[in-house]
This record gives C-alpha cells, sequence and structure tokens, in this order.
C-alpha cells in the first residue's frame, strides 16, 4: 500500500464517524451492549463497519450507513470462535453454527491422513474460518476406537496430509480415552507430537477414561497444546479421589498447556467434576461445544451461547465468558491472530446475542442438569461485515 492508498483507506474507515455526510458505512450496529474482552471494554456503544472492518466502536456514532441493526438491550461480542467442533463433518455444518454467532472454527480431528481432503476441502469452503486438526490416527475419529490399531497412527501420513492442507490444517488431535486408544494411548500421543514438530503445530488431546493416568500424559504436552473434555470423569480425569485437583495439572497450566472445555454430548463433562474443579478455580481457557450438525437435538449442547450460558450459572463473570469464546480462542492457534476482537481495522465479525433473565436447566454429558437464571441466545451473526441469514 502506497502513502496515498493508506491516506484513502484511513477516510474511509472514519466517514461515517462525525458528519461527514456525503460517505456512508456499510453497517452500523447501534446502541447494544459492546462487550470485547480483548480491549476490556463493557459499555453502550455502536459499532461502525466499512469494508468488511471494524471502522469505529463510539458512542454515538451519526451520519448514513446503508444497513443499520438495532442492537439495544442486545450484548454485542465478536464473533464467536468455537475451537472443538465436528463442523467439516457435513457440508451445511458451517452455515448452521454461522446462524449461533460462529465466526471460526476448528474441526478437531473428524479426518485423518486418509480422509483430511474431504474434509479440507469443507472447511476452504465453509462461509466463515474454517480450520481442522488432522486426527493422528490415519481413519479419523471412529466409533470403535481409532487408535485401537497403532500402526494407523502414521507419522509419515499425517505429515503429508499436513505439508498438502497447509492453509487449513492447524493442529494434530489425539483421543486417548481407553474405549478410542486402549493401552495404546501414551504411544498415540507420542506420535502426534512427532507429527506435528516439523510444522510448529499444537497437539489437542481429548482426556478423560484413559488407560494412563494423566500425570503420565501432561508431561507429553508442550506450550500451547490443548486438553480438551477438562472436566471429564474419572478415571484419569485431573481430579484425584477425593476431588482434588492434580497438581500435574495445574502445572500444565503453568507452563502453558490450554485447558478447554469441549463440552460434547457423552462421557465428556460432568457436573459434580466441573464444581469440584472450579470451587478449586480450575476454570477453561477457552469454551467449546464439541459440535455436531446434530448438537441442536442433544440437550447438553444445543448450540455455542448454551454453553457459555453454562459458565454463567457457574459464577464465571460474563466478560470473562465471553473471553473464554472469542480472544482466548483466537490466541490458541496463530490462523484466528486477528480475530475474537472489536478492535479498529478487525475483521468485522459480530455475534449479537440475547441475554435473557428466566430458569433454565443445563445438562450435562450424564443427563445431570443444574438450574441458572440466564441464558444467552444468539439473535443475529455479522460476517465481514454483512448481515448472515438468521436463524428460523
Ligand atoms: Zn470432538
Amino acid at each position: 500500500m502506497n502513502r496515498r492508498q493508506f491516506l484513502c483507506a484511513s477516510a474511509a474507515s472514519f466517514a461515517c464517524v462525525g458528519n461527514v455526510s456525503a460517505a456512508t458505512c456499510d453497517l452500523v450496529i447501534k446502541g447494544g451492549r459492546v462487550i470485547d474482552p480483548s480491549v476490556g471494554l463493557d459499555a453502550v456503544r455502536d459499532v461502525a463497519i466499512v469494508a468488511g472492518k471494524i471502522a469505529a466502536v463510539e458512542a454515538d456514532i451519526r451520519g448514513d450507513a446503508a444497513d443499520t441493526i438495532d442492537a439495544r438491550g442486545k450484548i454485542v461480542a465478536p464473533g464467536l470462535i468455537d475451537i472443538h467442533t465436528h463442523a467439516a463433518r457435513v457440508a451445511e455444518g458451517a452455515r448452521i453454527c454461522l446462524q449461533d454467532g460462529v465466526t471460526g472454527w476448528v474441526d478437531c480431528g473428524s479426518a485423518g491422513a486418509d480422509n483430511i481432503d474431504q474434509i479440507a476441502a469443507v472447511a476452504r469452503a465453509a462461509p466463515q474460518i474454517g480450520r481442522v486438526l488432522v486426527n493422528i490416527s490415519r481413519i479419523g475419529n471412529a466409533p470403535d476406537g481409532e487408535l485401537m490399531d497403532i500402526n494407523r497412527a502414521a507419522v509419515d501420513l499425517a505429515r503429508g496430509a499436513i505439508a498438502r492442507h497447509g492453509d487449513i490444517v492447524i493442529g494434530v488431535k489425539a483421543r486417548l480415552s481407553n474405549n478410542i486408544a486402549g493401552t495404546n494411548d501414551l504411544e498415540g500421543l507420542r506420535r502426534a507430537q512427532e507429527a506435528a514438530a516439523p510444522f510448529n503445530l499444537p497437539v489437542m488431546i481429548h482426556m478423560g477414561q484413559s488407560f494412563s493416568p494423566m500425570r503420565a500424559i501432561l508431561p507429553l504436552l508442550k506450550r500451547g497444546d490443548i486438553v480438551t473434555h477438562m472436566y471429564a470423569p474419572a478415571p484419569n480425569g485431573i481430579l484425584d479421589e477425593e476431588g482434588r485437583l492434580f497438581p500435574d495439572a495445574a502445572a500444565a497450566r503453568r507452563r502453558g498447556v490450554i485447558f478447554d472445555l469441549g463440552n460434547g454430548g457423552n462421557g465428556h463433562l460432568k457436573w459434580d467434576v466441573v464444581e469440584r474443579a472450579t470451587e478449586q478455580g480450575f476454570w477453561p481457557d477457552t469454551l467449546s461445544t464439541d459440535w455436531t450438525a446434530n448438537s441442536r437435538e442433544n440437550p447438553s449442547v444445543i448450540d455455542f451461547p448454551n454453553v457459555m450460558s453454562k459458565f454463567i450459572m457457574l459464577g464465571m463473570p460474563l466478560g470473562q465468558v465471553i473471553a473464554s469464546a472469542t480472544v482466548n480462542a483466537a490466541r490458541v492457534f496463530p490462523a484466528f491472530d486477528d480475530r475474537g476482537t472489536l478492535n479498529i481495522g478487525a475483521p468485522a465479525d459480530v455475534a449479537i446475542m440475547d441475554l435473557r433473565e428466566d430458569t433454565f436447566a443445563f445438562v450435562d454429558n450424564y443427563k445431570g442438569t443444574r438450574t441458572g437464571h440466564q441464558r444467552l441466545f444468539p439473535v443475529a451473526t455479522v460476517l465481514a461485515g454483512k448481515r448472515t441469514p438468521a436463524r428460523t
């Protein structure tokens, strides 16, 4: 960009702020409670968008706008980033979760080297930013256990998949539960690290009910790696038999391992584990759904705002709940570097949500319910500065 182009871009960016009547914004989101933890903002603001980018976040933006969204009484947040989904399993997945405010997602291990081309193609065609973790097992997620045969954890094939899809594959996934890996959990994880190392990519592990204890698994994780299903119940969760947090889990967090919710539908989330861990201060770094195209019908998931609302119920401050689904998530993967924020110049991905007060039942993966009094509902999603079709 030369100097003249830069000046034009700057002028365009601020044309709708103040009284420059000749120019227009593409979209103004008016009067919402803007919660943008990336800049520490929680206040009633207007958000102006020009050319797909955030142009201004100000108390009262005047001037013409091609389109306006009345967000009074609503929460205006950066577009949600869901770092544990299976959104690329079906072609329509990305559009469904876009209606929930999800403007970025990661499909975690649906595919291994054998089927990565198809999953990567779905991610590439998604309207929002979709990225993929390749399963260390060449066959991808398999109900009868993709790591039961350790020969399927083929490092060279996984590396080939990463090299072939460098624009889409941003890490490696290893599922370590006993019914998936049997006694191969540690070797599967070692091979995942070996596959990721030359590309300097993180590894995400699916923990809980593993053959090996967390104290054997966690030392194999490096800074930036991710533990998903962090509140999975015993055997081999993050709590000891008395419900105390294993010191190894806190130590892993201190050295930069990320602990992710991974709500899921089956076997991953149990209220008493969540409560014991959070009482000891062990909250998620990131919230995520483990979303699939069937999640609407799963009372434990429904949508990302429902999963986020569980943590409002548990006492996490609203700003932190939103941070865990936006800026914290964006910081896990460089692919999301400029996302999870409404900072000036960022891509204009915005989630508009309604925080309703009522009595709501929140469900874990074991049909356990807890009652909360606030629930976030998705209202509208703006992607790259444009309204997207609302959920019916
Ligand atoms: Zn999953």
